[in-house]
């Protein structure tokens, strides 16, 4: 990483349009010949190609929902994403980058208007190296689709967010940070998952450059904000036929210590989710029944499952194991991980938002702390993960939303005790994150976005430079 510094800048956003009418009717003229290239500028498209998932997020909402692009493009190759780049450097139009569109922080919302680019065309996965295992390709195929590849050929991916079925490879690597898998590998930014990326730099006469692993670094959860991915490079696990453990616990501490148990023994897992249980009863029907207790969820391997089972039993808990996952039914358990838990709560009840923390060591006074002063206005939901190489408990809290302040000071609160919080409720790469500008990015920026003009207002090391 690049020189770090702390930053405290308010970012306001523009509610109109602010590509004029005469340069826009450039732009179409010059693209509407282009090979390969599809362009779509209904009220419906424009408006439903500029929102993400940014309403979980009570403080986005207002922030971003009138913000629209000016036009839509889909480009099915490089080349035609060179030729979108090339207008868009010399007419100085702000271009968007955009997968499925299933951002949390706004990521993929034209705070300018301008350009919104669709990348889901460019979908193929080029190549697997049969001795590394690592693969090649665009970044809108869909993750699910990666992963079937994969599979069919004795590989799958390490990292997956719970929107895998509709997420693209490239949304994740630019705008997720982690999900399922992440107890085993970690997060995103960590080295060895990015080994290297093409991309395709804004300027008026776009260079396609091959980056390596620590040129690519730069690019990792940049939200699109410095270089055009064309094809990314990364590594992935051998497959694994992962089996689903459901654990019901009487109290709140035997179940948190059981997932660290699970999480610290000598068998690999996928996933280790553990709901308090009241999140459980606003799940879906086909969760499983509601017993009053709270749940821990477990993606095991075959080989893993008696052992768990015996640690399982051994803490007082009821085990019910569930066999082998059927990904094909979207209604196995990593449906119920990580932010779907989030989504089945407000699917049932509205007025639910959330947080993102890293809990601080030990984790239960401190969870008890904030359970004292926040009642239920605040219900657990933990996600085990490797942190930096260590086996942690991640949080991922429903919060019943009262107002602005309410959630600041329950961050405050947090934070106080220690936690490190990933905060979903701002739209910069930084704020989101460790709060601090990575150097590499802005200086990423700098050489193939020199205009500034790839998703403005979301880095906040090059907004500030400004
Ligand atoms: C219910 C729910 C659950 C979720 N669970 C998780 C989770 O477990 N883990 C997690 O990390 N996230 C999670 N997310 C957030 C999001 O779904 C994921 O991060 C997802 O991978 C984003 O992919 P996407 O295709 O939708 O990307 P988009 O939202 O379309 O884009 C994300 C970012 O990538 C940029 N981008 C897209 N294509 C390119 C490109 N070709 N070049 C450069 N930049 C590009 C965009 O500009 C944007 O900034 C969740 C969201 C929801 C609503």
């Amino acid at each position: 990483m690049g020189a770090v510094q702390a930053l405290d800048l308010t970012l306001t956003v523009p509610t109109v349009p602010m590509v004029a009418p005469q340069v826009l009717t450039a732009l179409v003229e010059e693209l509407r010949a282009v090979p390969g290239l599809v362009l779509l500028q209904g009220t419906n498209d424009l408006l439903r190609y500029s929102r993400d998932a940014y309403d979980y997020s009570p403080l986005l909402s207002p922030l971003l929902e009138r913000c629209k692009a000016d036009l839509v493009v889909r480009p099915r190759d490089g080349a035609a994403v060179e030729r979108v780049a090339a207008s868009c450097a010399r007419l100085r139009i702000p271009l968007t980058l955009r997968g499925s569109g299933t951002g949390n922080y706004g990521q993929s919302v034209p705070m300018e208007g301008g350009v919104v680019m669709v990348c889901s065309a460019m979908r193929e996965v080029k190549h697997l190296d049969g001795q590394t295992g690592v693969v090649t390709v665009q970044p809108g195929c869909l993750m699910r689709d990666l992963d079937q590849h994969l599979r069919a050929r004795g590989r799958q991916l390490r990292l997956l967010p719970s929107t895998w079925r509709s997420a693209t490879i490239g949304g994740f690597l630019a705008g997720g940070s982690g999900g399922i898998g992440s107890i085993r590998w970690g997060f995103l930014r960590d080295p060895g998952h990015l080994i290297g990326a093409e991309i395709v730099t804004v300027e008026a006469e776009p260079r396609r450059l091959q980056l390596d692993a620590r040129a690519a670094e730069a690019l990792n959860h940049a939200y699109g904000t410095n270089g055009i991915l064309t094809e990314l490079q990364l590594a992935t696990a051998p497959a694994v036929t992962w089996h689903q453990l459901s654990i019901d616990c009487a109290s709140w501490g035997d179940a948190v210590l059981l997932l660290q148990r699970c999480a610290r023994s000598a068998v690999a897992l996928h996933l280790a989710t553990l709901l308090e249980a009241p999140v459980l009863e606003r799940l879906p029907a086909w969760s499983g029944p509601v017993t009053g207790q709270h749940r821990l969820l477990l993606l095991v391997a075959p080989d893993g499952v008696d052992t768990l089972a015996r640690l399982a039993v051994d803490a007082g808990a009821a085990v019910h194991e569930l066999g082998p996952e059927d990904v094909s039914a979207g209604q196995g358990l990593r449906e119920l991980s990580w932010n779907h838990t989030t989504l089945h709560m407000r699917a049932a009840e509205a007025g639910w938002t959330y947080l993102q923390m890293l809990l601080p060591e030990p984790e239960l006074p401190a969870m008890d702390q904030l359970r004292q002063r926040w009642g239920d206005a605040l219900l657990w939901h933990l996600e085990g993960v490797r942190q930096q190489g260590c086996s942690r408990l991640a949080a991922l809290p429903l919060v019943r939303w009262s107002s602005k302040q309410q959630l600041e000071q329950l961050m405050a609160d947090c934070r106080e005790l220690g936690a490190v919080l990933f905060n979903p409720h701002v739209i910069t790469v930084e704020d989101g994150g460790l709060g601090v500008v990575d150097g590499d990015q802005v200086a990423a920026k700098r050489s193939y976005d020199p205009d500034g003009l790839l998703n403005p207002g979301k880095l906040r090391g090059w907004e500030e430079r400004r």
